[in-house]
Order: structure tokens, then sequence, then C-alpha cells
């Protein structure tokens, strides 16, 4: 089975259109997504620009703030805390990375932990892992729902998530204690990736390593992740060798089309609850 996070994704992104008209009705009000650009790095344009596409899609008043590279910190800190006090602004997104003179810890820590849609704040952090009720980072939270539409059940299930980093290993782990699987965290100092991964019912690679996981890696009927974005000669592919590791998984996700389109889903998705919650 291919995960298909394209379709998956426009279906998110119908029921959150729907909810918005919804809620539109009853608060007289849509949720706001600020995202603030600094610099002129393409991707993060490319990323900023479709983001604002898809907020405006289903409903969410997106704004854009953007700053050039060589913008003072104070400002942006001081933008933020006024747009922590709007209303109208539901959620506060800035774009990583950030220009090197501009410290991120800062950033993220001026982010009203309630208006935080990426998820990064410590508040949100701490939350997350003493699983409580908090804002989770998009892409492993689009992760989680390709899981949970595979296997509904994953309690008792044995892990694997290759990569720690805090936008996406750290809280796909947290997601997957959180639904009672047996969690394996890899990294780059893990001795025998290959040894790790073949015990895992389910792998989720975050790495950033071309084709990193192989076919002899993965236990037959395994479910796969690939959060991997690797820029080749052959064009874009994932942390795993999907030719040849679809031919054992049960399930996979490609890549581009898997992982991807859920990242932006789940962003709208956090707008609405950080909304929701402002309004209650
Ligand atoms: P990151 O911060 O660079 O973290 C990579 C992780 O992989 C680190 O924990 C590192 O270990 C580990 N690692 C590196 N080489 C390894 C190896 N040979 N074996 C095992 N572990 C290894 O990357 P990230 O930001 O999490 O992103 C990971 C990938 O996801 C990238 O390709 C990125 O482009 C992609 N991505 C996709 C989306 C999406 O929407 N689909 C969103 C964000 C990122 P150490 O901690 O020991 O260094």
């Amino acid at each position: 089975m291919i995960i298909d996070g394209k379709k998956i994704a426009a279906k998110l992104r119908e029921d959150l259109k729907k909810k918005i008209i919804e809620l539109k009705s009853t608060f007289n009000s849509v949720p706001g997504l600020t995202v603030i650009l600094i610099g002129e790095d393409p991707a993060s344009k490319i990323y900023v620009k479709n983001k604002e596409r898809f907020a405006k899609e289903v409903g969410i008043n997106s704004e854009l703030i953007r700053y050039p590279e060589n913008i003072e910190e104070k400002v942006v800190l001081d933008k933020i805390k006024e747009l922590n006090q709007n209303k109208k602004v539901s959620g506060i997104l800035v774009q990583l990375p950030l220009p090197k003179h501009i410290d991120k810890k800062k950033v993220i820590e001026t982010i009203l932990p309630n208006k935080d849609v990426d998820g990064f704040h410590p508040v949100n952090v701490g939350n997350l892992s003493s699983g409580y009720e908090s804002n989770v980072p998009c892409t492993p939270l689009g992760c989680y729902l390709l899981l949970k539409q595979v296997e509904n059940n994953l309690s008792g299930k044995h892990a694997i998530i290759i990569g720690r980093s805090n936008l996406n290993g750290k809280p796909m782990a947290q997601l997957l204690l959180k639904e009672n699987c047996t969690v394996t965290i890899a990294h780059s100092k893990t001795k025998d990736l290959k040894a790790e991964c073949i015990k895992a019912d389910i792998i989720v690679a975050a790495v950033g390593k071309p084709k990193l996981v192989k076919a002899d890696w993965v236990k037959k009927n395994a479910i796969i992740i690939d959060v991997g974005i690797n820029k080749t000669d052959t064009g874009i592919v994932g942390d795993v060798d999907f030719e040849e590791v679809s031919k054992v998984a049960r399930a996979i996700t490609p890549v581009p089309g898997g992982v991807g389109p859920m990242t932006i889903a789940c962003l709208l998705s956090n707008t609405l609850e950080c909304f929701k919650r402002a309004n209650s």
C-alpha cells in the first residue's frame, strides 16, 4: 500500500474548511495565521507561499510579514509581542532557518505558547512529553495521522524513529509513546541501525540521507513513514529506498507526495485549534 499523503492532506483541508465555516457563524470571526519571513532563502519563500495559499483555501486569514536578512533581532521580537496581543491572530509562525544574528531560542520563546502553531515553544514541548494537550510540531503530527490511516490501534507496536531532532524525531517519539508503542530513537551514533530497524513494526525515517533505509533492514509487513527530502542528481528522494522497500513493507509513504503535503495541512489544523482554544 502506498500511503497517499496528497489525498489524505486534501481531505484534511476539506474538513478544516467545513469546520471554519461552522465556526464563522458561531464566533463571527475566522482563525488568523501570521507568518514572519526573514531574508531571501528560496526554499523558505516557497514554503511560505504554499502556507499562505492553503490557509486562504480553507478560510484562514493569512498575513505575511517580511523582513530583510539584516533586520535587528529586537524588531522581530517586538513584532511577535505585538502579534501576541492581537486577538485577530490565532497563530504565529516564524519561518526557519533564521539569519545567524537572530537567536532562534529567543524568537521561539517570545511567541505565546497558545499561538505557537509550530509547537516549538518549551511549554508545548513539555506538555507533549507529559502527555498533556499541546500544539504538536506539524511534520510529526502529519506522520502520526498517516500512520493512523493505516493502523488505528498502534498499541504494543515496536516503532523505531531514525533521527532525534526537535523538529521531527523527538516529538514523533512522544506521539507514538502516547499511543502505547514501544519506541526506539536512533541517531548518528546508533551502533547497528539495521539490527534495530529489522525488529520494528513501524519505521519513521527523519534523517536527511538519501535512501538510507534498505529493503533488508525492514521486517515483512512493517509500516514505513519517510520524512526525508533529499535533492539528488536524479530528483527528490526520501531517506528510504522506496523502490526496494515497497516490495517488503505493508505500507509506505512516497517522496514526494507522502509526509510533505501533510505538514502544511497540520499547520492549518494547529491554527484552527489555537483559534478554538482562544475562543473557548
Ligand atoms: P536534522 O535536524 O538534521 O536531524 C537529523 C537526524 O538524523 C539527527 O538526529 C542525526 O543524528 C540523525 N542522523 C544523521 N545521520 C544518521 C545516520 N547515518 N544514521 C542514523 N541517524 C542519523 O534533520 P530534520 O530537520 O529532522 O530533518 C530530517 C529530514 O526530514 C531532512 O531530509 C529534511 O529535509 C526532512 N524534512 C521533511 C519535512 C516534510 O515536511 N516532509 C519537514 C521537515 C524536515 P544526531 O542527532 O546524532 O546528529
